[in-house]
């Protein structure tokens, strides 16, 4: 008997669509792999039983009476907790968030299921999507299910998490500095980030407005295009979405690319890069050479990592990226004073300002503290001009380098992250070190482009080893299909972790 829970998105929609399996069955088989599974990972906030099993057999009615109910139909997805649902609670991971109901569903959501897709829950984030590990979530972090020792990445580490354990057939993260891409290399998993403006933002509880977009995580990248597909596209509601066509990313991710030119970029293969991913990224150029395609080096000299006579590290992208996120976040977090949103504190207070005060003092946790004072300092009077407007400098010549490169390649190839999965705690009292992991990803963010994250290998420890190709903006298509291609020839693709020890 098939085991439902192995199958991919993709079959899986297909076996519903064609009576092989009914919904009710892939949303009992996945709320049961839940219960067994989660209690060891904690990827879920929240699971949504009976709302999935409702919906579960409206689609199978849908079916019976010979409708069409999409081209997700029936499929069992989970959502990030930042995703804002009309149902169930969104609570960011944050305390100041614990019991907050949206009155309305993010777009990307709603798409989602309007195409068939039954939500199982809500996933595990760093609070406010705001780190790379969900050791800041106040819910605790969610652990790896290739070694429940380590870190599954972040922010959307709950997502990642879920899709590789099999306790959801996809999921969608959000990505403001590689938070849907750094979790997928950990878990082994694809996740993918749209061009900014692919996706609209509506509903997604905001960290950077300029950086956010949503995006999914999903075992192999068929599934991923099956995915943006179906949560692409313009929303009135968002004006930062892009009213632009929508092609068929899952009708064209089988189409074989001609010539493609692949550039290796220099400054991303140096010594801080760990040697197993730095192998993965030589065999894939191979692959891709075998396949037909041009592969050359080429140089964005302003995502460089620097190194001084001490041996320390450091990068403009790095530099950049955390000066623009955290003065976004310290703006949009305002928001969350006691009065419009979530916790209020139960203390006496004399007067609004130390309602406000205390409220947040109770309710973010220290990184989102951090972020928000240091955020508020470099948009401060006498700090913006050295700070905040030296930084949307050097995002342009970030920008610039990228244009530079996309003259003569079609895709970069590189790493997510410079590790694998490190430990639980390894990194979690040094936030200089965590947010030099994010090296490889923000200047996408920053740039606005689309990246995919692709399982390239397993590393000799038995951790998943993550690729990135990265495209000039609108080029979902070439890279799916790039990303395709690569799974197809090298045989890497949804790589399984043995949950038998964890
Ligand atoms: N790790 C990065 C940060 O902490 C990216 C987070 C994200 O993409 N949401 O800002």
């Amino acid at each position: 008997m098939t085991d439902i829970t192995e199958l991919s998105a993709v079959e899986l929609r297909d076996a519903i669509t064609a009576g092989d399996i009914s919904a009710v069955a892939a949303a009992e088989a996945y709320l049961e792999a839940i219960d067994r599974i989660d209690p060891r990972l904690h990827a879920y906030n929240e699971v949504h039983r009976d709302r999935a099993m409702e919906r579960a057999s409206d689609i199978d009615r849908r079916l019976s009476a010979g409708e069409r109910p999409g081209p997700l139909a029936g499929v069992p997805v989970a959502l990030k907790d930042n995703l804002c649902t009309a149902y169930g609670r969104t609570t960011c991971s944050s305390a100041i968030l614990a019991d907050y109901r949206s009155p309305f569903t993010a777009t990307a959501v709603r798409k989602l299921e309007d195409a068939g897709a039954i939500v199982l829950g809500k996933t595990n984030l760093d609070e406010f999507a705001m780190g790379s590990t969900t050791e800041t979530s106040a819910t605790g972090p969610t652990l790896n299910p290739w070694d429940t020792g380590r870190v599954p990445g972040g922010s959307s580490g709950g997502s990642a998490a879920a899709v590789s354990a099999g306790i959801c057939a996809a999921a969608l993260g959000s990505d403001t500095g590689g938070s849907i891409r750094q979790p997928a290399a950990f878990c082994g998993v694809v996740g993918f980030r749209p061009t900014y403006g692919r996706v609209s933002r509506y509903g997604v509880v905001t960290y950077g407005s300029s950086l956010d977009q949503v995006g999914p995580l999903a075992r192999d990248v068929s599934d991923c295009a099956l995915l943006t597909a179906a949560i692409s596209g313009h929303d009135p509601a968002d004006s930062t979405s892009v009213p632009a066509d929508v092609p068929d990313y899952p009708a064209t991710v089988d189409t074989p690319l001609e010539n493609l030119k692949i550039g290796v970029v220099r400054e991303f293969l140096s010594d801080s890069l760990d040697a197993d991913i730095r192998q993965a990224i030589d065999s894939a150029a191979e692959t891709y050479a075998s396949l037909g395609a041009e592969v050359r080096e080429v140089s964005l000299p302003y995502s460089a990592i620097d190194r001084d006579d001490e041996g320390n590290i450091s990068s403009h992208a790095v530099a950049c990226y955390y000066i623009v996120a955290m003065a976004e976040a310290s703006s949009n977090l305002a928001r969350f004073d006691g009065v419009h949103f979530g916790h209020r504190t139960a203390e006496r207070v004399r007067d609004i300002v130390e309602l406000y005060s205390r409220t947040r003092a109770e309710g973010f946790g220290d990184e989102v503290k951090r972020r928000v004072m240091l955020g508020t300092y470099t948009l401060s009077a006498g700090y913006y001009d050295a700070y905040y407007n030296k930084a949307m400098k050097v995002r342009r010549l970030i920008h610039r380098d990228f244009e530079r490169a996309f003259e003569t390649v079609d895709v970069l190839l590189g790493p997510v992250a410079p590790t694998v999965a490190y430990r639980l705690g390894e990194k979690a009292d040094n936030p200089l070190q965590m947010y030099l992991g994010d090296i490889y990803t923000i200047s996408v963010n920053l740039a606005g482009l689309p990246g995919l994250s692709i399982p390239g290998g397993v590393s000799k420890a038995g951790l998943p080893l993550g690729i990135q190709l990265i495209g000039p903006v609108f080029s979902e298509q070439t890279l799916l299909r790039a990303g395709h291609m690569f799974e197809q020839a090298s045989g890497i693709r949804r790589l399984r972790p043995d949950l038998a020890g964890t």
